[in-house]
């Protein structure tokens, strides 16, 4: 039996968490104060994933210089650097808009990077 401990990110309460597995079976959670921390915790050591935030460059658009943007969905905490690096240096043209795909599947992640602002 291993045990690990972490701390939520579900919110700014920050609650300790203690993991016992074993093997990679998660055999109990403690110090989580609502389901939320319980699902992550079991998540974040067996398949740990994340949303990735960033801006990339926009060219013609009256409005801003950088559009923000993030990835559709959590991608696999392994292949953050990889989307970095494919985010850097990119440019796109305006009119851009929420939503819209602003890079398809992000480091082979089969998750999109869209805008999160109208540029
Ligand atoms: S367990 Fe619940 S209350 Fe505690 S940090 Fe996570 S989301 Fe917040």
């Amino acid at each position: 039996m291993t045990k690990q401990e972490l701390i939520c990110i579900g919110c700014p309460m920050g609650c300790p968490l203690t993991v016992e597995m074993e093997g990679k079976e998660v055999k109990s959670v403690a110090g989580y104060t609502c389901k939320r921390g319980k699902v992550y915790a079991e998540k974040e050591v067996t398949n740990p994933t994340r949303i990735v935030t960033s801006t990339v460059k926009v060219i013609g658009s009256s409005l801003t210089a950088m559009v923000s943007v993030k990835t559709k969905e959590d991608i696999p905490k392994g292949k953050i650097f990889e989307c970095v690096q494919a985010l850097k240096g990119l440019t796109v043209q305006a009119p851009v808009a929420i939503g819209d795909v602003i890079l398809a599947n992000v480091a082979g992640t089969g998750v999109d990077i869209i805008a999160t602002k109208n540029a």
